[in-house]
Order: structure tokens, then sequence, then C-alpha cells
């Protein structure tokens, strides 16, 4: 007897009535006090989730695009409250980037040989649930876009996000159970805890249910979930250099390296961090940045001044992360037109300002004596982290040169940096970009395990 869709709904719909999943507490789907409880919840409704069609998955993901959409500006606006980082503007559009650009189910392909031995598959599995920490950088964009990927793929997720950032990875992970729901699907395809810690996380990487965890943050996160014992996925740190060569068209490299690096106010992994530059173009790019893109041109007492506030101490200053220029420089005291976008200055590459990853619009400049000299430089300046690397050049031996030497997950010619996250730029989107690990730019597709399904003599039809 042929199996029908409304058959398939009836058996998931038995399969959910069977269930007794833990109830988060009303109005807060996917949402538990205790981490065991909520990976159990996700366990039970990845097993919902397993057994729907594709189509079904894809119906889910359709209304989480539609929530994104009408609830980019609450998010964005949250984003930028509860984490004092970012503009709105900014993360409105990195929500409509989720929504309308983070693969779906048409991400899980199939491999086919076939032959006179018969006919072999390779289909992508689901893991189970899969575990997930998450930056305060980019909180509920991760959320969204990792699990519109990781239910693609079959599974459902825990996420342990930054604890600054918790009520707006809430409002998220709410959100995207209402769209599960709604579209007949289960509870808890996205969970959490009330209070994400450290002890939290640890839970999480040790639980036996857990087969694979992707990690988007800092280098100290990516080194704790590949030292877990389990699979990671590790999207790290970057401190992407845009390097200008004697070639480029000055003028929009000028205006494509301030718009990258001022998107969000920096806080992306791949924006421009610092830029370096051959000698015979410096003068004139800085000319371009001041006059046509509002920047602010810093003194070496201002530099100085910075330093000792950016990075009090020899840290990084979590209250200047992914404020705007104007505020960088009232704190120490200048006060700039209110149409500044960007603090420039020219220093050498050891500069405390260029050689840290900063994430804030404070844009270092490099002078390099000839592209070589250029390309040595970046390379140094990306400190190995493989992840993301500019370049302004119509030289293709150079462009090619620059891409084998600095081996990085993202290389943006000739653009502002968000092109890379397909935003004025062909391909999809991601918030996770696994740098450390390689997969580089995730999607449905990395969150599935690869099986080889063989029928010998048969099924070849040629
Ligand atoms: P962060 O490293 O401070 O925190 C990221 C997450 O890791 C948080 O949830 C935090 O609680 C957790 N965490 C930190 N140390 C941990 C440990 N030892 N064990 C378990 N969990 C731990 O980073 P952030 O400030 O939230 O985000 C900014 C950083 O993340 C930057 O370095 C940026 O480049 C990077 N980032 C990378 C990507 C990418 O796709 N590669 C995307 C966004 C941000």
């Amino acid at each position: 007897m042929p199996i029908s869709e409304n058959m398939v709904q009836e058996i998931v719909q038995e399969v959910m009535a069977k269930m007794q999943i833990a109830d988060a507490p009303a109005g807060k789907h996917g949402v538990f006090k205790d981490m065991n409880d909520a990976i159990e919840a996700a366990k039970k409704a990845q097993l919902v989730v397993k057994t729907m069609p594709m189509d079904q998955r894809e119906k889910i993901i359709t209304c989480i695009r539609k929530k994104i959409k009408e609830n980019a500006e609450v998010l964005a606006r949250m984003g930028v409250e509860e984490t004092g980082m970012g503009n709105v503007g900014d993360k409105i559009l990195k929500h409509h980037l989720v929504a309308d650009k983070t693969p779906g189910t048409e991400d899980i392909t199939t491999t086919a040989w076939s032959g006179d031995r018969g006919l072999t598959l390779i289909e992508m599995g689901p893991f189970g649930v899969i575990g997930a920490i998450t930056p305060c950088t980019n909180p509920s964009e991760t959320v969204l876009c990792n699990t519109m990927g990781m239910l693609a793929g079959g599974n459902t997720v825990v996420f342990n996000p930054h604890p600054a950032a918790v009520k707006t990875s809430i409002y998220a992970i709410n959100l995207l159970n209402e769209a599960s729901l709604e579209s007949g699907g289960p509870d808890n395809i996205a969970v959490t805890v009330e209070k994400p810690t450290l002890e939290t996380s640890n839970i999480m990487m040790k639980h036996k249910d857990i087969h694979l965890i992707a990690a988007t943050g800092g280098p100290g996160v990516v080194t704790a979930v590949l030292s877990s014992g389990k699979r990671g996925i590790g999207a790290g740190a970057g401190n992407p250099p845009a390097l200008v060569d004697a070639t480029a068209d000055i003028r929009k490299a000028a205006q494509d390296i301030v718009n990258g690096c001022t998107f969000d106010n920096n806080l992306p992994c791949i924006a421009e961090k610092e830029v370096v530059a051959v000698s015979s173009v410096v003068d004139e790019l800085m000319h371009y940045m001041l006059t046509e893109n509002d920047c602010y041109l810093a003194s070496k007492e201002e530099q100085d001044k910075l330093v000792e506030t950016v990075l009090a101490g020899g840290k990084l200053n979590r209250k200047c992360v992914g404020r705007d220029a104007k505020t960088l420089l009232s704190m120490i005291g200048v006060q700039a037109p209110a149409n500044t976008r960007c603090i420039i200055f020219e220093g050498p590459k050891e500069h405390p300002l260029i050689t840290t990853e900063l994430m804030m619009p404070i844009l270092g400049i490099v002078r390099a004596k000839d592209f070589d000299d250029a390309v040595e430089q970046a390379v140094w300046l990306e400190h190995g982290n493989r992840h993301s690397a500019h370049i302004h050049s119509k030289n293709i031996d150079n462009i090619t040169k620059y891409a084998k030497a600095i081996d990085t997950a993202i290389l943006v010619k000739n653009g502002p940096s968000y092109s890379a996250l397909g935003f004025g730029g062909e391909g999809f989107c991601t918030f996770t970009i696994a740098s450390r690990t390689g997969e580089g730019l995730t999607s449905a597709s990395t969150f599935t395990k690869r099986r080889r399904c063989v029928m010998t003599d048969s099924l070849c039809i040629r």
C-alpha cells in the first residue's frame, strides 16, 4: 500500500502524543532550569524530527523565516539593549539576511554511483541533538541560523548562549519553537537553560546524548570544545586584514573598507580589522576615507589615549566592543562630528590597536614597501586564524598569491567584507564560520553524518 502524506502525519502525531516531554515554563518554549532536562526534551523532539518528511522540516523552516522577518526589529533592539553592542539598523539587516539566505533542506543532497554491481548512495543523516555555544556579538542571528541548518539536517539543538545575551537568545529560541508548533512540528526543536554558565556548558559538552558540538566564539571556547572528546565544529576568532595594492580602484577601496569595517560597529568576525596598503597608495586611500567616508584621523596622542581606554591594563575593554566611533572618541574626551563613522590612523603592524581583534570601528593602516611586503605583513596580522581576509586589486596574479599565502576560509576581492555573508555578494548566509576546523561557512549539510547505502547487483537500470 503506498504511504500517503496524511499517513506520515498521523504517525508523527501518534509518536508526539506518546511522548511526555518535560514542559518548559509557560510562554518560554524550550527554556529549562536544568541542562539535563533541556537535553532530554531536545532528544525527544529529535525523535519526531527524524521521522518527519523533509517537506515538513521545510515547512517549519519557512515559518521560521517568516517569524524572523516579523521580529527583526525587536530582535535587533533587544540585542543592542542587552549587550550594549552594535547598532539597530545593521542588526535588522543581519536578521533579514538570515531569513532570506540561510539554506534549508535543499542543502541536504545525495551522491549516487550506479553501475553493473548495483547502486550506492551517500545519504546525509542527522547527528541527533547538537550542542551549540553562541557569542554575544551576533546572539540571535547565530541561534536562528544554527537552528535552521541543524533542523534541515534532521537534528534538534541545545544552546549554551553567552550569558551577556541570554534574553535575546531566549527570545529567538521561543520564536523557533513557536514556528515549529505552528507548522505541525514538536516543541523543543531548540532548547536552552534559564541561566547559561560555564558549568551548564560543561554538562552539555560531557552529556552522553550530545555527539556534535558547534562552538562560535573566541579561542577559549573553540579550544574547550575541541578538547571535549566529542566531534567539534570550531568557528573561532579572526583579525581580518584588508590589503590594497597599487592596481586597486582606490576611491572604491576606501568606501568598501569603511562600509565593511563599520557594519554593526565592526562586530562581525569577518569585518575589516586593519588595512595593509602599498606605500604608493596609502595617502590617497586615507584621503578618500577622510573626505568621502566620514572617517576621523586620530593623532598620536589620541591613539595613546585610545590604547589606554580600549585595552585597559592590556586587556580588551568589553565596554568598548561594538561601540560606534563617536562614542569611542567621547570616551577619550574628543567631541567628533555626529556623522563620524570610523577612526583611522597610520601605524606599524605591531601597534596594539592594529594587532588586536578589537571589534570596534578603529582602523589602523599599515604601510608596506611593496606587494610582497604587504602580503607578509597581512599574513602576520591574521595570526594564523585562517579566518577571513580581503583584498582590493585588479591584478589576478597578486590576488592569487595573497589567497595562497593567507589561506583563510573567506577572501573577499574588491568588495566590503559582508559580501562574504551573501549581503551584496553571491552565496548563502551563515554566522558560524568554521575557521579552526576547516568546514568553512557552515550550512545544513555541515550538521549531518555521511552514510553509505549499498544495494548490490540491482537497481541499476541503465
Ligand atoms: P567569547 O569567546 O567570549 O564567547 C563565545 C561563547 O563561548 C559564549 O557563549 C561564552 O559563554 C562561551 N565560552 C567562552 N569561553 C568558554 C569556555 N572556556 N568553555 C565553554 N564556553 C566558553 O566570544 P564573544 O565575545 O561572545 O564573541 C566574539 C568572538 O567570537 C570574537 O573573537 C569573534 O571573532 C568570534 N566569532 C567568531 C565567529 C565565527 O563564525 N568564526 C562568529 C562570531 C564571533
